[in-house]
């Protein structure tokens, strides 16, 4: 058997890939303080793993997790853990570096002690407001180091550069994904995210946010394929960084109109404005996935949209909690 260990594996994409884990016949430790990931995300897992799932709940970067993770050697260790929604990491911004330092600190160096590979899942969000477009792996990124968003982009941007150095100084086995707008079940509805926020909105018939007047672009990716993606990553013995992501690119207000129509809504929309820093563009390169991973997305977006408006009308009509 194989045993992996994932941080935030109580959360929305955490608890995706632990679930793929444990499809695969692994036995899965996930750490976890429940700040944005829930107990709802990991109780069918329990279910489905028995004694190959163990949850832990501890903060990464000042918890006691490691001793609570069980003796002798893991194979894999993912690191997910930290908010990932531009509201939530507004709203805990030391929180959110600690996590991203301190925390990731400790998760690689649990790697090695333990004799695992270590795979990061970094964002697009190290490309910030990209001036370079689709985004590839070889651009640096435009990102404003003291803005509201640094909290999190910083710390994904330092837990690069650790990962890195500990690849290049220890020859440790590292990998690092970074991984673009990912939607789809067990995402927390409204939870400031884009897509959970309209199709919350939509299902509900309140009005659809739209910031600013739409026009700036995401790609957003099913869950199912990224995890698909993070799992050739961690099978493979590529460093990177490598873009996970799918380059069908929308604007925003697309994106609303299309929500409308998939949930046969009667919402309008709403015009907000733009957040600080908010980028103006963002569409993957994955060229490099594709090469050395033979991984691409296969979920249309119609498709995704249509999987994941199932599962939250289920919830907003208060079928399951
Ligand atoms: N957005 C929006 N309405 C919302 C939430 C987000 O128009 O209710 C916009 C946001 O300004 C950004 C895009 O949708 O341009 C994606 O936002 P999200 O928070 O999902 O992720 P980001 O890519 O900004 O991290």
């Amino acid at each position: 058997m194989t045993r992996a260990l994932v941080t935030g594996g109580a959360g929305f994409i955490g608890s995706h890939l632990c679930e793929a884990l444990l499809d695969r016949g692994w036995s899965v430790v996930c750490v976890d303080d429940l700040s944005t990931g829930s107990r709802s995300n990991v109780g069918y897992l329990e279910e489905l793993g028995g004694k190959r799932f163990h949850v832990v709940i501890e903060d990464l970067s000042a918890g006691e997790w490691e001793s609570k993770a069980g003796e002798g050697g893991f194979d894999l260790v993912f690191h997910l853990a930290s908010a990932a929604s531009p509201p939530d990491y507004l709203a805990m911004p030391l929180q959110t570096l600690l996590v991203g330092s301190t925390g990731t600190w400790r998760a690689v160096e649990f790697a090695y002690q333990r004799g695992a590979r270590f795979i990061f899942t970094s964002t697009s969000e190290v490309y910030g407001d990209p001036l370079v477009h689709p985004q590839n792996e070889g651009y640096w990124g435009n990102v404003n180091p003291i803005g509201p968003r640094s909290v999190y982009d910083e710390g994904k941007r330092f837990s690069e550069a650790l990962t890195i150095a500990r690849y290049r100084e220890l020859g440790q086995s590292v990998g690092i994904a970074r991984l673009f707008n990912t939607y789809g079940p067990r995402m927390r509805p409204g939870d400031g995210r884009v897509l959970s926020n309209f199709v919350e909105q939509a299902l509900t018939g309140k009005p659809l946010t739209v910031y600013g007047d739409g026009s700036q672009t995401r790609s957003p990716c099913y869950v199912s394929d990224l995890v698909r993606g993070l799992i050739a990553l961690s099978d493979s013995s590529l460093v990177g960084p490598v873009n996970l992501g799918n380059p069908h690119e929308v604007t925003v207000l697309e994106l609303a109109h299309m929500v409308i129509e998939a949930t046969g809504s009667s919402s309008t929309v709403e015009f907000m404005p733009l957040p600080e820093d908010d980028p103006k563009k963002r569409c993957p390169d994955i060229g490099l996935a594709m090469r050395e991973l033979a991984w691409s997305p296969s979920v249309a977006l119609r498709d995704g949209l249509v999987m994941f408006i199932e599962w939250m009308r289920a919830r907003v009509d208060g079928v399951i909690g």
